[in-house]
Protein backbone atom coordinates (compact mmCIF):
# COMPACT_ATOMS: atom_id res chain seq x y z
CA UNK A 1 0.00 0.00 0.00
CA UNK A 2 1.22 3.75 -0.92
CA UNK A 3 -0.19 6.36 -0.03
CA UNK A 4 -0.76 6.55 4.38
CA UNK A 5 -0.34 9.44 6.05
CA UNK A 6 0.47 10.55 9.52
CA UNK A 7 0.36 13.86 11.93
CA UNK A 8 3.50 15.36 13.10
CA UNK A 9 1.61 15.66 16.14
CA UNK A 10 -0.02 12.47 16.26
CA UNK A 11 0.27 9.65 19.14
CA UNK A 12 -1.90 7.03 18.04
CA UNK A 13 0.05 5.82 15.06
CA UNK A 14 -3.57 6.36 13.31
CA UNK A 15 -3.06 6.56 8.97
CA UNK A 16 -5.14 8.11 6.86
CA UNK A 17 -5.82 8.03 3.15
CA UNK A 18 -4.65 10.91 0.59
CA UNK A 19 -8.55 11.86 -0.11
CA UNK A 20 -9.06 11.98 3.96
CA UNK A 21 -5.98 14.20 4.83
CA UNK A 22 -6.47 16.23 1.53
CA UNK A 23 -10.06 16.87 2.65
CA UNK A 24 -8.77 17.83 6.60
CA UNK A 25 -5.82 20.20 5.57
CA UNK A 26 -4.44 20.50 9.23
CA UNK A 27 -5.55 17.19 11.18
CA UNK A 28 -7.27 17.39 14.27
CA UNK A 29 -4.07 17.20 16.95
CA UNK A 30 -2.92 20.37 14.25
CA UNK A 31 -0.38 19.12 13.05
CA UNK A 32 0.69 18.17 10.18
CA UNK A 33 0.09 15.40 7.22
CA UNK A 34 3.32 13.57 5.88
CA UNK A 35 4.20 10.00 4.50
CA UNK A 36 4.41 7.35 6.71
CA UNK A 37 7.31 6.45 4.38
CA UNK A 38 9.06 8.08 1.90
CA UNK A 39 9.03 6.10 -1.77
CA UNK A 40 12.02 5.79 -3.46
CA UNK A 41 13.56 6.75 -6.88
CA UNK A 42 16.45 4.77 -8.08
CA UNK A 43 18.31 5.73 -11.88
CA UNK A 44 15.75 3.65 -13.72
CA UNK A 45 12.87 5.18 -12.90
CA UNK A 46 14.58 8.84 -13.11
CA UNK A 47 16.49 7.97 -16.67
CA UNK A 48 12.71 6.54 -17.99
CA UNK A 49 11.26 10.18 -16.93
CA UNK A 50 14.16 12.36 -18.67
CA UNK A 51 12.41 14.09 -21.49
CA UNK A 52 8.89 13.23 -21.20
CA UNK A 53 6.21 15.94 -21.12
CA UNK A 54 5.73 16.94 -17.82
CA UNK A 55 2.08 16.24 -16.93
CA UNK A 56 3.72 12.58 -17.19
CA UNK A 57 6.45 13.07 -14.57
CA UNK A 58 3.94 14.90 -12.33
CA UNK A 59 1.80 11.78 -12.66
CA UNK A 60 4.19 9.55 -12.39
CA UNK A 61 5.85 11.10 -9.34
CA UNK A 62 2.62 12.09 -7.43
CA UNK A 63 0.86 8.68 -8.23
CA UNK A 64 3.77 7.52 -5.58
CA UNK A 65 1.83 9.12 -3.11
CA UNK A 66 -1.82 7.69 -3.36
CA UNK A 67 -3.03 4.63 -3.23
CA UNK A 68 -4.74 3.13 -6.56
CA UNK A 69 -7.76 2.13 -4.12
CA UNK A 70 -8.12 5.79 -2.71
CA UNK A 71 -7.64 7.10 -6.24
CA UNK A 72 -7.20 4.70 -8.87
CA UNK A 73 -4.55 5.61 -11.47
CA UNK A 74 -6.50 6.37 -14.88
CA UNK A 75 -8.18 8.70 -12.70
CA UNK A 76 -5.15 9.80 -11.10
CA UNK A 77 -4.00 11.04 -14.96
CA UNK A 78 -7.32 12.67 -15.67
CA UNK A 79 -7.08 14.66 -12.94
CA UNK A 80 -3.28 15.96 -13.94
CA UNK A 81 -5.08 16.59 -17.21
CA UNK A 82 -7.50 18.39 -15.87
CA UNK A 83 -5.16 20.83 -13.74
CA UNK A 84 -2.22 21.29 -16.45
CA UNK A 85 -4.39 22.47 -19.35
CA UNK A 86 -2.89 24.03 -22.36
CA UNK A 87 -5.44 26.94 -22.00
CA UNK A 88 -4.02 27.42 -18.24
CA UNK A 89 -0.50 27.21 -19.15
CA UNK A 90 0.03 28.44 -22.81
CA UNK A 91 3.16 26.66 -23.64
CA UNK A 92 4.28 25.11 -26.93
CA UNK A 93 5.92 22.03 -25.80
CA UNK A 94 4.58 20.70 -22.96
CA UNK A 95 7.19 21.82 -20.57
CA UNK A 96 5.05 24.09 -18.19
CA UNK A 97 8.27 24.29 -16.51
CA UNK A 98 11.39 25.16 -18.36
CA UNK A 99 15.13 26.00 -17.25
CA UNK A 100 16.70 28.91 -18.83
CA UNK A 101 20.69 28.98 -18.39
CA UNK A 102 21.44 32.49 -17.66
CA UNK A 103 25.01 31.79 -17.00
CA UNK A 104 27.70 28.86 -17.25
CA UNK A 105 25.48 26.13 -14.68
CA UNK A 106 23.39 28.49 -13.66
CA UNK A 107 19.82 28.11 -14.53
CA UNK A 108 16.31 29.61 -13.23
CA UNK A 109 13.45 27.15 -13.76
CA UNK A 110 10.20 29.03 -14.30
CA UNK A 111 7.33 27.97 -12.14
CA UNK A 112 4.97 30.94 -13.19
CA UNK A 113 3.52 30.22 -16.07
CA UNK A 114 0.19 29.05 -15.02
CA UNK A 115 -3.04 31.14 -14.94
CA UNK A 116 -2.63 33.47 -11.93
CA UNK A 117 1.45 34.37 -13.06
CA UNK A 118 2.71 32.74 -9.70
CA UNK A 119 4.01 28.94 -8.40
CA UNK A 120 0.84 28.73 -6.54
CA UNK A 121 -0.72 27.63 -9.88
CA UNK A 122 1.56 24.55 -9.56
CA UNK A 123 -0.05 23.11 -6.53
CA UNK A 124 -3.35 24.84 -6.56
CA UNK A 125 -4.56 23.71 -9.81
CA UNK A 126 -4.33 19.89 -8.96
CA UNK A 127 -5.66 20.06 -5.66
CA UNK A 128 -8.86 22.43 -6.97
CA UNK A 129 -9.34 19.07 -9.10
CA UNK A 130 -8.29 16.91 -6.39
CA UNK A 131 -10.66 18.60 -3.73
CA UNK A 132 -13.68 18.39 -6.22
CA UNK A 133 -13.12 14.63 -7.53
CA UNK A 134 -12.78 13.33 -4.05
CA UNK A 135 -16.29 15.41 -2.72
CA UNK A 136 -17.88 13.94 -6.01
CA UNK A 137 -16.78 10.37 -4.78
CA UNK A 138 -17.96 10.89 -1.17
CA UNK A 139 -21.23 12.85 -2.57
CA UNK A 140 -20.04 16.29 -0.51
CA UNK A 141 -19.83 19.28 -1.06
CA UNK A 142 -17.75 22.22 0.62
CA UNK A 143 -17.94 25.45 0.71
CA UNK A 144 -14.30 27.12 1.51
CA UNK A 145 -13.53 30.36 2.98
CA UNK A 146 -9.85 32.32 3.09
CA UNK A 147 -8.09 35.27 3.63
CA UNK A 148 -5.75 36.96 1.24
CA UNK A 149 -2.79 39.43 0.72
CA UNK A 150 -2.70 39.30 -2.86
CA UNK A 151 -1.34 35.68 -4.51
CA UNK A 152 -2.73 33.52 -3.12
CA UNK A 153 -6.77 34.23 -3.21
CA UNK A 154 -6.57 34.67 -7.22
CA UNK A 155 -4.59 31.63 -7.49
CA UNK A 156 -6.94 29.28 -5.18
CA UNK A 157 -10.17 30.87 -6.91
CA UNK A 158 -8.37 29.75 -10.89
CA UNK A 159 -7.80 26.50 -9.60
CA UNK A 160 -11.92 26.05 -8.35
CA UNK A 161 -13.23 28.42 -10.50
CA UNK A 162 -16.51 26.48 -12.38
CA UNK A 163 -16.22 22.92 -10.50
CA UNK A 164 -19.33 22.02 -9.10
CA UNK A 165 -18.74 20.47 -5.61
CA UNK A 166 -16.85 23.53 -4.20
CA UNK A 167 -17.40 27.18 -3.37
CA UNK A 168 -14.86 29.93 -2.71
CA UNK A 169 -15.40 33.11 -0.84
CA UNK A 170 -12.13 34.86 -0.49
CA UNK A 171 -12.02 38.57 1.72
CA UNK A 172 -9.43 40.51 0.48
CA UNK A 173 -8.00 43.95 1.56
CA UNK A 174 -8.92 47.23 0.55
CA UNK A 175 -5.34 48.28 1.15
CA UNK A 176 -2.28 46.69 0.47
CA UNK A 177 -2.97 45.11 -2.73
CA UNK A 178 -1.76 46.01 -5.90
CA UNK A 179 -4.00 46.49 -8.82
CA UNK A 180 -2.98 44.25 -10.83
CA UNK A 181 -3.90 41.66 -8.22
CA UNK A 182 -7.43 42.94 -7.39
CA UNK A 183 -8.66 42.57 -10.97
CA UNK A 184 -7.00 39.46 -11.48
CA UNK A 185 -9.14 38.79 -8.42
CA UNK A 186 -12.27 40.55 -9.58
CA UNK A 187 -11.88 39.04 -12.76
CA UNK A 188 -12.55 35.27 -11.45
CA UNK A 189 -15.85 36.15 -9.23
CA UNK A 190 -19.00 34.29 -10.65
CA UNK A 191 -20.61 31.14 -10.20
CA UNK A 192 -18.73 29.28 -7.67
CA UNK A 193 -16.67 32.46 -6.75
CA UNK A 194 -17.28 35.45 -4.44
CA UNK A 195 -14.71 38.13 -3.49
CA UNK A 196 -14.95 39.86 -0.85
CA UNK A 197 -13.75 43.60 -0.20
CA UNK A 198 -12.41 44.42 3.66
CA UNK A 199 -12.10 47.87 4.86
CA UNK A 200 -8.78 47.21 6.19
CA UNK A 201 -5.57 45.20 5.86
CA UNK A 202 -4.74 41.88 5.60
CA UNK A 203 -4.90 40.91 9.46
CA UNK A 204 -7.93 42.30 9.53
CA UNK A 205 -9.00 39.31 6.97
CA UNK A 206 -7.52 37.33 9.08
CA UNK A 207 -8.88 37.93 12.16
CA UNK A 208 -12.20 37.60 10.03
CA UNK A 209 -11.90 34.01 9.08
CA UNK A 210 -10.50 32.91 12.50
CA UNK A 211 -13.29 34.34 14.12
CA UNK A 212 -16.15 33.45 11.99
CA UNK A 213 -14.66 29.69 11.80
CA UNK A 214 -14.87 29.66 15.91
CA UNK A 215 -18.66 29.99 15.12
CA UNK A 216 -20.00 26.69 15.41
CA UNK A 217 -22.82 27.57 12.17
CA UNK A 218 -19.52 27.88 10.30
CA UNK A 219 -16.96 25.37 11.52
CA UNK A 220 -17.66 23.41 8.44
CA UNK A 221 -16.08 26.04 6.46
CA UNK A 222 -12.97 24.47 4.42
CA UNK A 223 -9.62 26.45 4.20
CA UNK A 224 -6.94 27.70 1.90
CA UNK A 225 -3.93 27.35 3.55
CA UNK A 226 -0.39 26.35 2.40
CA UNK A 227 0.04 23.28 4.79
CA UNK A 228 -2.35 20.66 2.74
CA UNK A 229 -0.34 17.71 2.16
CA UNK A 230 -2.12 17.99 -1.07
CA UNK A 231 0.01 21.07 -2.24
CA UNK A 232 3.30 19.80 -1.43
CA UNK A 233 2.61 16.50 -3.31
CA UNK A 234 2.37 18.10 -6.22
CA UNK A 235 5.06 20.18 -6.06
CA UNK A 236 8.12 17.68 -5.50
CA UNK A 237 7.57 16.66 -9.36
CA UNK A 238 9.11 19.68 -10.97
CA UNK A 239 12.01 19.41 -8.56
CA UNK A 240 12.73 16.18 -10.58
CA UNK A 241 11.89 17.73 -14.18
CA UNK A 242 13.99 20.72 -13.15
CA UNK A 243 16.66 18.32 -12.10
CA UNK A 244 16.39 16.37 -15.16
CA UNK A 245 16.91 18.94 -17.22
CA UNK A 246 20.10 20.72 -15.44
CA UNK A 247 21.70 17.16 -15.50
CA UNK A 248 20.93 16.92 -19.47
CA UNK A 249 21.40 12.88 -18.93
CA UNK A 250 23.78 12.80 -16.58
CA UNK A 251 21.46 11.18 -13.82
CA UNK A 252 23.51 11.00 -10.71
CA UNK A 253 25.43 14.39 -10.90
CA UNK A 254 24.65 16.32 -7.64
CA UNK A 255 22.38 19.87 -8.49
CA UNK A 256 22.06 22.78 -6.07
CA UNK A 257 18.47 24.52 -5.88
CA UNK A 258 17.44 27.87 -4.54
CA UNK A 259 14.24 28.62 -3.73
CA UNK A 260 12.59 31.73 -2.50
CA UNK A 261 11.04 31.34 0.42
CA UNK A 262 7.92 32.09 2.75
CA UNK A 263 5.88 28.98 4.40
CA UNK A 264 8.41 27.17 3.50
CA UNK A 265 5.98 25.02 1.24
CA UNK A 266 7.85 25.02 -1.88
CA UNK A 267 11.25 24.05 -0.48
CA UNK A 268 9.35 21.58 1.81
CA UNK A 269 8.95 19.17 -1.52
CA UNK A 270 12.58 19.79 -2.77
CA UNK A 271 13.69 18.44 0.94
CA UNK A 272 11.07 14.97 0.02
CA UNK A 273 12.53 14.78 -3.06
CA UNK A 274 15.91 14.89 -2.05
CA UNK A 275 14.67 12.35 0.72
CA UNK A 276 13.16 9.81 -1.77
CA UNK A 277 16.70 9.87 -3.48
CA UNK A 278 16.97 13.01 -6.09
CA UNK A 279 20.27 13.72 -6.25
CA UNK A 280 20.51 17.08 -4.41
CA UNK A 281 23.39 18.29 -2.86
CA UNK A 282 22.18 21.35 -1.55
CA UNK A 283 18.83 22.66 -0.86
CA UNK A 284 19.25 26.76 -0.35
CA UNK A 285 16.87 29.03 1.35
CA UNK A 286 16.33 32.44 0.18
CA UNK A 287 14.18 35.09 2.39
CA UNK A 288 13.85 38.86 2.15
CA UNK A 289 14.46 40.77 5.10
CA UNK A 290 11.83 38.86 6.63
CA UNK A 291 14.22 36.19 7.48
CA UNK A 292 13.15 34.04 10.30
CA UNK A 293 14.13 30.89 8.35
CA UNK A 294 17.89 32.39 7.60
CA UNK A 295 18.00 32.60 11.02
CA UNK A 296 16.87 29.17 11.59
CA UNK A 297 19.04 27.40 9.03
CA UNK A 298 22.34 29.33 10.21
CA UNK A 299 21.73 29.47 13.95
CA UNK A 300 19.62 26.84 15.54
CA UNK A 301 17.02 29.70 16.74
CA UNK A 302 13.33 29.65 15.20
CA UNK A 303 11.96 33.35 16.28
CA UNK A 304 8.61 34.88 15.64
CA UNK A 305 9.30 38.16 13.70
CA UNK A 306 6.51 40.45 13.04
CA UNK A 307 6.72 40.76 8.98
CA UNK A 308 7.65 44.01 7.95
CA UNK A 309 6.39 44.90 4.08
CA UNK A 310 9.14 44.28 1.30
CA UNK A 311 9.10 44.62 -2.31
CA UNK A 312 9.10 40.50 -2.54
CA UNK A 313 5.66 40.44 -0.45
CA UNK A 314 4.93 37.13 -1.04
CA UNK A 315 7.71 35.86 1.39
CA UNK A 316 7.23 38.26 4.27
CA UNK A 317 6.24 35.95 6.73
CA UNK A 318 6.30 36.15 10.58
CA UNK A 319 6.66 32.01 11.07
CA UNK A 320 7.20 29.22 8.44
CA UNK A 321 4.08 26.88 8.76
CA UNK A 322 5.81 24.01 6.61
CA UNK A 323 8.77 23.83 8.58
CA UNK A 324 7.27 21.73 11.28
CA UNK A 325 7.29 18.42 8.22
CA UNK A 326 11.42 18.81 8.49
CA UNK A 327 11.27 19.17 12.31
CA UNK A 328 9.02 15.70 12.46
CA UNK A 329 12.09 14.14 11.07
CA UNK A 330 14.77 15.97 12.96
CA UNK A 331 13.70 14.44 15.87
CA UNK A 332 13.62 11.20 14.67
CA UNK A 333 9.51 11.32 14.11
CA UNK A 334 8.78 11.38 17.63
CA UNK A 335 5.33 13.74 17.70
CA UNK A 336 5.62 14.70 21.26
CA UNK A 337 9.01 16.39 20.92
CA UNK A 338 7.47 18.40 18.22
CA UNK A 339 4.42 19.16 20.58
CA UNK A 340 6.94 20.23 22.78
CA UNK A 341 8.69 22.70 20.58
CA UNK A 342 5.76 23.99 19.01
CA UNK A 343 4.30 24.55 22.54
CA UNK A 344 7.35 26.83 23.10
CA UNK A 345 7.32 28.72 20.13
CA UNK A 346 3.88 29.47 20.16
CA UNK A 347 3.84 30.50 23.81
CA UNK A 348 7.38 32.19 24.10
CA UNK A 349 7.79 33.12 20.31
CA UNK A 350 11.02 31.41 20.24
CA UNK A 351 12.80 27.84 20.71
CA UNK A 352 16.37 26.91 20.20
CA UNK A 353 17.62 23.09 18.95
CA UNK A 354 19.46 22.70 21.77
CA UNK A 355 15.89 22.89 23.90
CA UNK A 356 15.16 19.69 22.24
CA UNK A 357 18.82 18.29 22.01
CA UNK A 358 19.36 18.76 18.58
CA UNK A 359 22.76 20.33 17.78
CA UNK A 360 22.68 24.32 16.08
CA UNK A 361 23.50 22.84 12.95
CA UNK A 362 21.05 20.32 12.57
CA UNK A 363 19.36 22.05 9.63
CA UNK A 364 22.53 22.13 7.48
CA UNK A 365 23.72 18.92 8.31
CA UNK A 366 19.93 17.60 6.65
CA UNK A 367 21.10 19.39 3.71
CA UNK A 368 19.81 22.52 4.62
CA UNK A 369 21.56 26.44 3.68
CA UNK A 370 20.51 29.41 3.26
CA UNK A 371 21.14 33.75 3.15
CA UNK A 372 18.86 36.74 3.43
CA UNK A 373 18.23 39.12 -0.01
CA UNK A 374 17.59 42.58 0.92
CA UNK A 375 15.74 45.90 -1.28
CA UNK A 376 19.38 46.54 -2.99
CA UNK A 377 19.82 43.25 -3.80
CA UNK A 378 16.67 42.18 -5.35
CA UNK A 379 17.35 45.49 -7.50
CA UNK A 380 21.01 44.45 -8.52
CA UNK A 381 19.89 41.15 -9.54
CA UNK A 382 17.11 42.18 -11.63
CA UNK A 383 19.85 44.30 -13.54
CA UNK A 384 22.36 40.75 -13.20
CA UNK A 385 19.98 38.64 -14.56
CA UNK A 386 18.83 40.67 -17.61
CA UNK A 387 22.39 41.97 -18.55
CA UNK A 388 23.38 38.07 -18.65
CA UNK A 389 20.69 36.62 -20.44
CA UNK A 390 18.12 39.41 -21.50
CA UNK A 391 15.62 37.48 -19.06
CA UNK A 392 12.96 39.83 -16.81
CA UNK A 393 13.05 38.28 -13.50
CA UNK A 394 10.43 39.03 -10.86
CA UNK A 395 11.44 40.73 -7.34
CA UNK A 396 11.11 36.83 -5.48
CA UNK A 397 12.97 35.35 -8.34
CA UNK A 398 15.31 38.07 -7.44
CA UNK A 399 15.72 36.85 -3.53
CA UNK A 400 17.09 33.56 -5.28
CA UNK A 401 19.33 34.48 -7.44
CA UNK A 402 20.75 36.73 -5.21
CA UNK A 403 21.41 33.83 -3.10
CA UNK A 404 22.44 32.00 -5.39
CA UNK A 405 25.05 34.28 -6.66
CA UNK A 406 26.31 33.92 -3.34
CA UNK A 407 26.47 30.39 -3.02
CA UNK A 408 27.57 28.77 -6.39
CA UNK A 409 29.99 26.14 -6.92
CA UNK A 410 32.11 25.39 -9.52
CA UNK A 411 31.29 21.96 -11.36
CA UNK A 412 27.53 21.89 -9.35
CA UNK A 413 24.62 23.23 -10.89
CA UNK A 414 22.89 25.47 -9.64
CA UNK A 415 18.72 25.74 -10.01
CA UNK A 416 16.85 29.39 -8.58
CA UNK A 417 13.06 28.41 -8.90
CA UNK A 418 11.20 31.63 -10.30
CA UNK A 419 8.18 32.22 -8.76
CA UNK A 420 6.24 34.98 -10.40
CA UNK A 421 5.91 37.00 -13.66
CA UNK A 422 7.62 40.26 -13.84
CA UNK A 423 4.25 41.56 -15.10
CA UNK A 424 3.22 41.73 -11.32
CA UNK A 425 5.67 43.87 -10.64
CA UNK A 426 5.93 46.59 -12.76
CA UNK A 427 6.54 49.46 -10.72
CA UNK A 428 9.58 47.50 -9.23
CA UNK A 429 10.82 46.42 -12.41
CA UNK A 430 10.56 49.84 -14.34
CA UNK A 431 12.51 50.81 -11.04
CA UNK A 432 15.59 48.09 -11.63
CA UNK A 433 15.99 48.53 -15.37
CA UNK A 434 14.33 51.75 -16.34
CA UNK A 435 11.54 50.34 -17.96
CA UNK A 436 7.94 47.66 -17.99
CA UNK A 437 8.40 44.12 -19.52
CA UNK A 438 6.79 43.29 -22.56
CA UNK A 439 3.05 42.00 -21.34
CA UNK A 440 1.85 38.68 -22.74
CA UNK A 441 -1.58 39.16 -24.89
CA UNK A 442 -3.62 37.78 -21.39
CA UNK A 443 -2.16 40.46 -19.01
CA UNK A 444 -2.95 43.62 -21.25
CA UNK A 445 -5.01 45.95 -19.60
CA UNK A 446 -5.93 43.91 -17.03
CA UNK A 447 -6.17 46.92 -14.82
CA UNK A 448 -8.34 48.98 -16.48
CA UNK A 449 -11.33 46.91 -14.34
CA UNK A 450 -9.45 46.76 -10.79
CA UNK A 451 -12.99 47.46 -8.99
CA UNK A 452 -15.15 45.29 -10.53
CA UNK A 453 -16.30 42.01 -8.71
CA UNK A 454 -15.62 42.55 -5.44
CA UNK A 455 -18.66 42.68 -2.93
CA UNK A 456 -17.76 45.57 -0.85
CA UNK A 457 -18.55 44.98 2.97
CA UNK A 458 -16.56 47.01 5.33
CA UNK A 459 -15.15 45.51 8.61
CA UNK A 460 -18.78 43.67 9.74
CA UNK A 461 -18.74 40.22 10.93
CA UNK A 462 -22.29 40.01 10.73
CA UNK A 463 -22.46 41.32 7.24
CA UNK A 464 -19.59 38.86 6.18
CA UNK A 465 -21.55 35.88 7.80
CA UNK A 466 -25.08 37.58 6.16
CA UNK A 467 -23.15 37.35 2.82
CA UNK A 468 -21.62 33.38 3.58
CA UNK A 469 -25.24 32.28 4.23
CA UNK A 470 -26.96 33.90 1.32
CA UNK A 471 -23.63 32.20 -0.92
CA UNK A 472 -24.11 28.37 0.36
CA UNK A 473 -27.88 28.86 -0.07
CA UNK A 474 -27.54 29.82 -3.77
CA UNK A 475 -25.14 27.50 -4.60
CA UNK A 476 -26.41 24.23 -2.43
CA UNK A 477 -23.14 24.14 -0.43
C1 LIG B 1 4.03 31.92 -2.02
C2 LIG B 1 5.19 32.48 -2.78
C3 LIG B 1 6.52 32.27 -2.37
C4 LIG B 1 6.87 31.51 -1.09
O1 LIG B 1 6.61 30.14 -1.18
P1 LIG B 1 6.52 29.24 0.16
O2 LIG B 1 6.06 27.94 -0.31
O3 LIG B 1 5.51 29.94 1.03
O4 LIG B 1 7.87 29.22 0.75
C5 LIG B 1 7.54 32.79 -3.13
N1 LIG B 1 7.28 33.52 -4.24
C6 LIG B 1 6.02 33.75 -4.67
C7 LIG B 1 5.81 34.58 -5.88
C8 LIG B 1 4.93 33.23 -3.97
O5 LIG B 1 3.69 33.48 -4.40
Amino acid sequence: MSGELISTRGIEGQELSYSSAVLQGLAPDRGLYIPHQYPQLDADFLNGLAGRPYIDVFYELKSLFIDPTDISRETQYELAEAAYTQEKFPVSDGNIVPLTEVADGFFIQSLSLGPTAAFKDMALQPLGQDINHILEARDETLAMLGATSGDTGSAAEAAVKGLGRVGLIVLSPETGMSDFQKAQMGALTGSNISNVSIDGRFDACQKLVKAIKGDPEFADLGAVNSINWGRIASQIPYFVSGYLQAVDGNVGQLVDFVVPTGNFGNILAGYIAKKMGLPIRKLIVATNENNVVDTLIQTGTYTYKIAEPTSSPSMDISEASNYERVLFDLVERDPLKVRAYMEQFNTTGSVKFGDIGLPADALRKAGFDSDTSTEMDRLESIRWAYQQSGEVIDPHTADAVTVARRKAERGVPIVCMSTALPVKFEPFIREALGYSPTREPRFVGLEDNADGGFVVLGNDIDAVKAHIRTFRQERKL
